[in-house]
């Protein structure tokens, strides 16, 4: 939240204006933080559209992409697989958010690195920050450059457009293990892509819920956290049905917390779910192997 309001435009007056509108959905009695969440995340937005104004732009039917001249070749691509992503990301949440979602495009690592909200790894190819998508120009990092149908399959559209939903569906309210799971569900069912690697083979000893819940990001094997975390969703969606995945994400939209919206939808406490995520991952999922890979 700290961070949110530095990066609020409009400086003290915008501010005031947040915390009276917080004081007036606070007298609402049911999910205050549902009401607030969108506010702060459109004021993000509008600063990050401001201040990239200037960029180039191209619009396509669902988003707006704007890029420097040294991408001027690689738009169209990026257009294609932010379309390609539109339709299954909306059709797999039951949910498209209104207006055109913001792209960036940045020429390489170090433009990202100073990037709005930039938190991720440094081998990273986009992030999903404050409302809008920031990727990775492709020339930097794509084996054939002009590959539209492997910058679809392997980069990072599919996966950073679920974040935008989901967060636009559940109003900020999910955990960053969920949102990873759902994220990376998405680009395994649509691109048949996995982060399947050493490090995080599914054999050995595990994170709890409890760990995965609670500092995400601190987690010191990240390939482990996210893979577990595709591993918890692809059990719902796999085991039980796509529709309690529905489910799960209705409860997540009506102000439920994460662990409560699984609980309900799957008729299971926390603990058995946790068992059953674990004994299922092991059994059913992909471990890397230095043949395969
Ligand atoms: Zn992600």
């Amino acid at each position: 939240m700290r961070t949110f309001l530095q990066m609020i435009p409009g400086g003290v007056p915008a501010v005031v204006g947040l915390v009276l509108a917080g004081l007036f959905v606070s007298m609402v009695p049911i999910h205050p933080q549902l009401w607030l969440y969108p506010l702060a995340r459109q004021a993000v937005a509008l600063k990050i559209n401001y201040q990239t104004k200037d960029m180039l732009a191209q619009e396509t039917p669902h988003f707006v992409i704007r890029y420097t001249e040294s991408d001027a070749d690689m738009v169209a691509m990026v257009a294609a697989a932010a379309e390609a992503a539109y339709e299954p990301v909306t059709a797999t949440l039951k949910y498209a958010p209104k207006g055109k979602a913001l792209i960036l495009i940045y020429s390489d690592r170090q433009a990202m690195k100073t990037a709005f909200g930039w938190a991720g790894e440094s081998n990273a190819m986009g992030f999903y920050w404050g409302g809008v998508i920031q990727i990775l120009s492709p020339k930097a990092w794509l084996k054939n450059s002009q590959s539209v149908e492997e910058f679809i399959t392997t980069g990072p559209l599919a996966h950073e457009y679920t974040h935008l939903v989901l967060d636009h569906l559940a109003r900020g309210n999910y955990t960053r293990w969920f949102t990873e799971g759902l994220a990376q569900y998405v680009e395994y069912k649509v691109n048949n892509y996995e982060w399947v690697n050493a490090d995080n083979r599914l054999a050995g000893k595990l994170y709890s819920m409890n760990e995965l819940d609670g500092d995400f990001d601190g987690l010191s094997n990240q390939a482990l956290a996210y893979r577990q975390s595709l591993a918890a969703v692809r059990y719902i969606a796999e085991v039980h049905g796509e529709a309690k995945l529905s489910q799960v994400l209705g409860y997540l939209k009506a102000g439920e917390k994460v662990n409560k919206a699984i609980e309900k939808s799957l008729g299971m406490d926390y603990v058995t779910y946790e068992t059953m995520v674990h004994l299922w991952a092991k059994g059913n999922m992909k471990e890397y192997s230095k043949i395969a890979n």
